[in-house]
């Protein structure tokens, strides 16, 4: 045997024991190593995501999934998404050098999601939030028709929930690929929010990552009663180069810079990545405990529309639970003297009367905006606005999420 065939020998062995390289979760074969955006620093991503995904060398927030985003926002175990399974489709049947459809595929089984946003509701150091977070991974973050409806629905849901709202952006702006309808999206969201937090009164609190730019920019996330940035993230509208040449004239080089946008006042926090938990957590708190809060008031409308679906549901919800809620009824001595009483108080004559409720079996009440639903014997479904308070009915505990 030569010593070159030998030295053959060993490196075939070698490469035979050498431990199975097994891909990192959630990473999608991107390896072991990755390099800092703004440094260039080599770092491990086992430590990068244990340290949140800040750079060791500059500090630096490098991006970070929605995946990674909720685990370390929210309790653990407390995510309840919401409509997981709302896709896009292809209005414009849209082709530049691949099939719209196409890139859909791909950034779906890339990330595991059906759009570039997930939703939901969790605990927020045991403060109940609605939570939107945007994921830079799936084409971009960029907000197609899914994106807008889900936010929207979120913004709704929180809305007639009395949640305060949390959305992370992470976006390159609208999706091209929809045309005007991403770009109606923004209206849409806007709509919502306006609904949330100028009726409602309730607190939207919009966390700007690098980047948010675009539509996304123009929208929600410059909407929040509180904007709060991460450090060096990248946020603007238009493109650098297009201002550059739109203008003609030098821009300062922290231009769209968290910090420069701080300094401008278009921002109200710049909180780093490790403390934006206790952040929030704070502010929620305080939010929370405000003594002189003013009382919400939602347009008739906006107040849950009693779809059949939704109307089955707490038929369905109130049967279930009718031998408690009638018992809670009956402890108050009489019902009807008690219900009578509690309608008087309103001094509505649109509503209506007691007399007017046959046989009522059972009702719930939705905390948050004062709808009292009741079931009669025939489990015909009655709604009643505006009459009781949070603490004449408690709502009973049963999964809220639809
Ligand atoms: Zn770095
Ligand atoms: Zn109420």
């Amino acid at each position: 045997m030569s010593i070159l065939s030998w030295i053959e020998d060993q490196r075939k062995l070698k490469l035979l024991n050498a431990p199975k390289y097994t891909h990192p979760d959630t990473e999608g074969g991107q390896g072991l190593w990755t390099r800092c955006d703004h440094c260039g620093v080599i770092l491990y991503i086992k430590h990068l995501k244990e340290n949140q995904r800040v750079c060791f060398g500059c500090g630096y927030h490098l991006q970070m999934n929605s995946h990674e985003r909720l685990e370390h926002l929210l309790d653990t175990g407390t995510w309840r998404p919401l409509d997981e399974t709302v896709s896009p489709c292809d209005p414009l049947q849209f082709k530049d050098q691949k099939a719209y459809t196409e890139r859909l595929k791909d950034a779906q089984e890339r990330t595991g999601l059906q759009d570039a946003v997930q939703t939901g509701t969790g605990l927020l150091d045991g403060i109940p939030v609605a939570v939107g977070v945007m994921d830079f991974n799936f084409m971009g973050g960029s907000m197609g028709s899914v994106v807008g409806e889900k936010i929207t629905r979120l913004i709704e849901y929180a809305t007639h929930e009395g949640l305060s709202l949390i959305l992370v952006c992470a976006s390159g702006g609208a999706r091209m690929q929809e045309g005007i309808l991403s770009l109606m999206q923004m209206a849409k969201i806007s709509a919502a929010l306006h609904v949330h937090q100028n009726l409602a009164k309730l607190l939207y609190i919009a966390i700007l990552t690098s980047p948010t730019t675009g539509g996304v920019t123009a929208s929600f996330a410059m909407l929040g009663d509180l904007i709060i940035a991460e450090p060096k993230a990248l946020i603007g509208f238009a493109g650098r180069r297009v201002i550059e040449q739109t203008l003609q004239e030098q821009l300062p080089d922290d231009f769209q810079t968290s910090e420069y946008l701080c300094h401008h006042g278009l921002l109200d926090l710049i909180i780093p990545r490790s403390f934006l938990k206790q952040a929030l957590s704070e502010i929620l708190t305080v939010y929370r405990d405000a003594p002189l809060r003013t009382p919400g008031e939602l347009p008739y409308g906006e107040r849950g529309p009693m779809t059949k679906v939704l109307e089955e549901h707490w038929r369905r919800l109130a049967e279930s639970k009718s031998g408690e809620i009638s018992r809670k009824l009956t402890e108050t001595t009489n019902k009807n003297h008690w219900l009578s009483a509690k309608l008087n108080e309103t001094q509505n004559t649109d509503q209506l009367q007691i007399g007017d409720l046959p046989d009522v079996i059972s009702g719930a009440c939705i905390p948050t905006h004062h709808t009292m639903w009741f079931i009669d014997a025939n489990g015909q479904v009655m709604v009643q606005q505006e009459t009781f308070t949070r603490e004449t009915i408690e709502w009973p505990e049963t999964e809220k999420s639809s």
